[in-house]
């Protein structure tokens, strides 16, 4: 047997599924309900009429069992007429099948042939087509033994019945058409908040990411559906217009180096093959943008990954105090005219779960800035302390000093306060961003203070962390 489901073409939509379910549930309950109603009544007409015919048996035969003889039995007749009913037969029957008497009420006496009866019996019969029902009950008095005959017919009840079909067939139909009609306006509803949502990601598909859907007032379900479709959309807006915007930063930064190597292989090939001083010093030049362009690329691809792929590796115990000892020296070697001066404010054993690589460039950028950004004064300042809670390094320097309004920008990637000063110093704008990345990766913060012109603080905080290492883990 086919199952409902299999008679719903595959491709059909979810509203018109919705329409069907809610049309079909609610046409199912109507006929249930309809179905019991009618069972009840059929039952509660069916015992009144067997009441009524059970009723006019018994006065009946109370007042025929006062009767001496079959004379004083032909008189009751009158008052047994004015007992009988519509649509009802009385008659009194003798012994041998002859019929004493017989009173009518739009019965016809031939539709029951009539009989004596030795016990009481109540039977059911329909034969012209009309329901009858015949209560037969014998009696016995002075002068006569017989039996007493009700026939009544059900033809109010039947006709009773008939209405009721009718009615039930009528409002079944219109019951269909309802709730078919409810099941659109339930599914449509329902579907409000998706239909809008397709809209919008067909707008979003021809017209770019600004649309969003709108939010219905009352909260549901479909309401938070909507709210995280906006939020993914602002997400996706937000991370593509980064994107575009990494990738034009980085082509106008690539751009200079290119331009530069290009003009002076066009000097080369003009003039420079006879002249060995043009050669060399266009080849100098040259060979230095592309060490930048080789820096600059290095410094994007470690942007873009964060320099992540150990991610999966398992973070070991770091004791801080000793790499940080060996950044400043190794600076010291390669910076001989420069004095930093560190103070290390914890113990030698103090350990941190991070990379120890990610830590070493950290504060490399750091102290790189610190060094290209001095002026004479060639005073450094490195200070490591520990809270409960977090580690700090901070680096002053008595440099150039960062201008107020460049202050939260110099974070930005390619951002450069004097993009002279920077070039020359070889820098690309990439330091903080590179050290803010690394530092997200562990929850940590960066933050700069500056005098411009007198000196720049940068102050980095690591959260420190106790309980596993997956909490480190690349998202
Ligand atoms: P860069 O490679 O150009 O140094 P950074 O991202 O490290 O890139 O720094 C961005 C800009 O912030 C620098 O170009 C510079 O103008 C400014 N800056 C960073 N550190 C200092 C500092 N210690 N003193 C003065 N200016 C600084």
């Amino acid at each position: 047997m086919k199952s409902v489901k299999a008679l719903l073409p595959k491709s059909i939509k979810i509203k018109w599924k919705l329409t069907f379910w809610a049309a079909l549930l609610i046409l199912f309950l109507f006929l249930s309900y309809t179905f019991v109603q009618y069972v009840v009544i059929m039952k509660w007409v069916n015992n009144h009429e067997r009441q009524t015919i059970q009723k006019n048996m018994e006065e009946i035969y109370a007042y025929l069992l006062e009767a001496d003889s079959e004379q004083e039995i032909l008189e009751s007749k009158a008052y047994i007429d004015i007992l009988n009913e519509h649509h009802q037969l009385i008659r009194i029957v003798s012994e041998n099948n002859s019929v004493l008497f017989t009173i009518t009420n739009k019965v016809p006496k031939n539709w029951v042939s009539s009989q004596s009866a030795l016990k009481e019996e109540l039977v059911e019969m329909s034969p012209k087509g009309d329901r009858l029902l015949v209560y037969r009950k014998p009696f016995e008095v002075t002068g006569f033994k017989g039996t007493i005959e009700i026939v009544r017919n059900l033809e109010n009840f039947e006709s009773l019945i008939n209405q009721i079909t009718t009615l039930v067939i009528i409002t079944g139909l219109v019951a269909i058409i309802l709730s078919f009609v409810g099941g659109r306006i339930l599914s449509f509803q329902l579907l409000k908040p998706i239909n809008s949502m397709i809209r919008t990601m067909k707008s979003i598909k021809e017209n770019g990411l600004n649309k969003r859907v709108n939010i219905d007032k009352q909260h549901d379900e479909m309401t938070e559906l909507g709210i995280m479709f906006n939020e993914l959309m602002d997400n996706l807006e937000t991370s593509f217009q980064q994107q575009q915007q990494f990738v034009e930063d980085a082509s106008h930064e690539l751009k200079t180096p290119l331009t530069i190597i290009h003009g002076h292989l066009s000097l080369i090939n003009r003039w420079g093959k006879d002249n060995p001083q043009t050669l060399e010093r266009s080849l100098n030049l040259s060979l230095n943008e592309t060490n930048r362009l080789i820096r600059m690329v290095s410094e994007l691809l470690t942007l873009s990954r964060g320099d992540f792929s150990t991610s999966t590796a398992v973070l070991e115990d770091i004791k801080i105090k000793g790499v940080v000892e060996d950044v400043v020296e190794n600076f010291l070697t390669l910076n001989p005219d420069y004095n930093i001066s560190s103070s290390i404010d914890i113990s030698k054993d103090f350990t941190l779960k991070i990379f120890k690589n990610h830590l070493e460039q950290i504060i490399i950028i750091l102290l790189d800035n610190a060094i290209k950004y001095s002026k004479n004064k060639k005073e450094i300042e490195l200070k490591v302390k520990h809270s409960e809670n977090s580690l700090a390094i901070e680096i002053k320097d008595y440099g150039v000093g960062i201008p107020e309004e460049d202050l939260p920008l110099v974070i930005n990637r390619f951002y450069r306060v004097d993009k002279a000063r920077s070039r020359k110093n070889g820098g690309n704008g990439l330091g903080l961003a590179i050290a803010k990345r690394l530092l997200e990766y562990y929850k940590g913060s960066i933050e700069i203070q500056s005098v411009y012109g007198e000196w720049t603080k940068v102050i980095i905080n690591i959260p420190l962390r106790k309980d596993s290492d997956v909490l480190f883990r690349k998202k």
